[in-house]
């Protein structure tokens, strides 16, 4: 009996053991280390829980809770294997996080910049590490062709930018590239185009008039907001080609404009694109 009773004891001493190596539960009133370790984790992902004290408080509880409904796990505010996975995976997916980078910065990270800046075909001067103009230059040129925040500042969203095919840069001003040459311009404007023709339909009321700066209606003229483009600008829009902006219309707003085709079916065929206006010289 009394052996008998020794080797449970002993069996439940290993399991005891056993069940100590795998961290134990983590909820409200829970104190200690590993308290102040998650504590720690927390708040290094952004899951505010206030001071690291090793008490597993209300702000603890509201950041466990706050990061269980973040990853789609039961909000119970308890901290056990499901829990401690989810940290553990959102600590590696951030443990190399890209920095912020802008002009005067230095280091390997600028020349990793810049090398990607390259490939993707802005010229940022020698890999040499140092963020300076030419560096500035080419990510402000990045952000234009990709269409996001142009600030010359490289974060999350130009990290992004720069690991997805890009859209090939416009010439610099001045330097026509490719086969298909954009002439010399002083800006570029991106712009949602729609498509008109000289029909009455799409010109009511003023079927059969000319433009408004007098120009008969046809390819190469194009309604624009005159206080984004001023008349008789001449233009180069993407896919369309050299303009002149010679007309206006009443939907035809800020970054509108409004390509004249020769005829309705051609109107209809382009439809309604985002394009770069080239402002020429
Ligand atoms: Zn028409």
């Amino acid at each position: 009996m009394g052996i008998i009773i020794a080797v449970v004891f002993v069996l439940a001493m290993g399991i005891g053991a056993q069940a100590a190596s795998e961290p134990r539960n983590l909820y409200w009133g829970c104190q200690g280390e590993d308290v102040a370790a998650l504590q720690t984790q927390l708040n290094s992902l952004d899951f505010n829980c206030g001071k690291v004290d090793g008490i597993f408080g209300p702000k603890t509880y509201a950041a466990v809770v706050a990061l269980q409904k973040s990853c789609g796990l039961a909000a119970d505010g308890i901290v056990g294997p499901q829990t401690r996975n989810a940290i553990a995976n959102l600590l590696t997916k951030s443990s190399s996080p890209l920095p912020i980078l802008y002009q005067g910065c230095r280091g390997d990270k600028v020349a990793e910049l810049q090398n990607k800046l390259k490939a993707a075909g802005f010229d940022c001067g020698p890999v040499d590490g140092i963020f300076g103009p030419k560096t500035h230059a080419a990510v402000v040129a990045l952000q234009k062709a990709c269409n996001i925040k142009v600030d010359g500042i490289v974060g999350p969203q130009t990290w992004e930018a720069l690991s997805k095919p890009i859209p090939k840069p416009p010439a610099e001003s001045g330097t026509p590239s490719r086969g298909n040459s954009v002439p010399k311009y002083t800006k570029v404007l991106n712009m949602v185009a729609t498509a008109y023709c000289p029909c009455n339909k799409c010109n009511y009321p003023y079927g059969g008039q000319p433009s408004y700066i007098g120009l008969p209606l046809g390819h190469g003229i194009v309604a624009v907001d005159p206080n984004v483009i001023p008349l008789r600008t001449r233009l180069y829009i993407e896919g369309y080609g050299e303009a002149i902006a010679a007309d206006t219309g009443g939907a035809i707003k800020g970054n509108r404009i409004d390509l004249c085709f020769p005829d309705h079916q051609s109107a209809l065929n382009f439809g309604i694109k985002n394009v770069k206006v080239y402002i020429l010289e």
